[in-house]
């Protein structure tokens, strides 16, 4: 594969656990359908702790991912057992991945509740509540710090308006919970409303988190881009993407001033139950894949595939059981491929 100036882009596929494989093939196979100049670096989880990560996942792994700069990720069964860390967490600790990234959009032709959702949640992913820091005071008393600092709220923020210009988004809501929480929250406002001066042709908003939950059951059409701390951007993803039926592409993007990670992934697990079994909807990791290619700027095969995939669905001949339907794994990506 190459570009049209012959260039071909190296990215890093893990394919993960369960259905991992069968739906990162789906992604290949659509790909290759759709001419999109990338060369995959498989690497899968490891079947012992790499002492250099503490984790299952190898120093190797990261490497290629620092080294691609871009990757995609299916879904990985968290080992169980003391002594080494959570995959995810060495994959968000590890590449410094710092906003969690997830378009939550209404599916034309599949009904769910909501047909009008067109919204993107942006979740600060390395501290608030999910900092780690828990100790017992004494017994019956433990403590748990919520940790907010400028630097990272900042980022996340800058993050988020950035997005919104690139992808031609209107505004940007704050989701907090200042008026309780009013120093940690307070600065993470501060910071959002630092950065929403430089984007003045973003409209800016703050929405008390209990206000926002609310409305997003009420009337999610009312929103926009959400940018929000670690713990309420957890739950409201999860919310959002329940709006929609259920999944969704899902990527946490680090940015620095001169390297840019992107790691894109599907929002739901491994699905033991129907591992093998050419069953599992492989939707969620093919638009993860779509986002990655946005990412690379690759528009034209973004929106091939895009479009296929929603037609494919819309058509409503080849849905998997998940949607109501009949088609393996391989029939539906078959239909993309053909609208491709
Ligand atoms: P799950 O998402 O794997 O499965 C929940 C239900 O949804 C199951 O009935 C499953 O069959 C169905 N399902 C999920 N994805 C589907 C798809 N693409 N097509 C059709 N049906 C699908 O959640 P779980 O059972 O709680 O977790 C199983 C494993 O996945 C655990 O080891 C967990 O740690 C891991 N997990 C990983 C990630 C990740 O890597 N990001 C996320 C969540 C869970």
């Amino acid at each position: 594969f190459s570009t049209a100036s012959g260039e071909t882009i190296r990215a890093t596929l893990f394919p993960g656990d369960g259905i991992g494989p069968e739906i990162a093939e789906s992604v290949k196979q659509v790909f290759n359908v759709a001419g999109v100049p990338i060369e995959w670096e498989e690497h899968y989880v490891g079947t012992e702790v790499d002492p250099r990560t503490e984790s299952f996942l190898t120093w190797e792994s990261l490497e290629s991912v620092r080294r691609n700069k871009v990757g995609l990720k299916g879904p990985m069964a968290t080992p169980i057992g003391k002594g080494h860390r959570s995959l995810n967490l060495t994959l968000r600790k590890e590449l410094g991945l710092y906003a969690n990234v997830r378009p939550c959009n209404s599916l034309p032709g599949y009904k769910t509740r909501y047909d009008d959702v067109n919204l993107v949640t942006i979740r600060e992913n390395t501290e608030g509540e999910y900092s780690g820091l828990e100790h017992q005071v004494v017994r019956g008393v433990v403590e748990s710090l919520k940790i907010i600092t400028r630097q990272a709220s900042l980022r996340v923020a800058e993050y988020a308006f950035h997005y919104a210009k690139a992808n031609g988004r209107e505004r940007v809501s704050a989701i907090h919970k200042a008026n309780i929480m009013r120093k940690t929250d307070g600065l993470f406002l501060k910071c959002c409303r630092e950065v929403a001066e430089k984007y003045p042709e973003i409209q800016y908003e703050e929405v008390i988190i209990d206000n926002c939950c609310m409305t997003l059951v009420k009337n999610p059409g009312l929103f926009d881009v959400l940018v929000m701390p670690n713990l309420y951007g957890d739950i409201i993803s999860d919310l959002c993407a329940g709006l929609i039926g259920g999944f969704g592409p899902d990527t946490p993007v680090a940015t620095s001033v001169k390297v840019a990670f992107c790691l894109a992934e599907a929002v739901h697990g491994s699905a033991p139950d129907i591992a093998g079994m050419n069953l599992a909807n492989p939707t969620a990791l093919m638009l993860s894949a779509v986002m990655m290619l946005r990412h690379l700027q690759f528009n034209d095969q973004a929106d091939r595939i895009h479009n296929a995939i929603l037609k494919t669905i819309a058509e409503g001949k080849f849905r998997t059981a998940d949607l109501g339907g009949k088609a393996s794994t391989s029939e539906f990506t078959n239909a993309v491929c053909d609208h491709i």
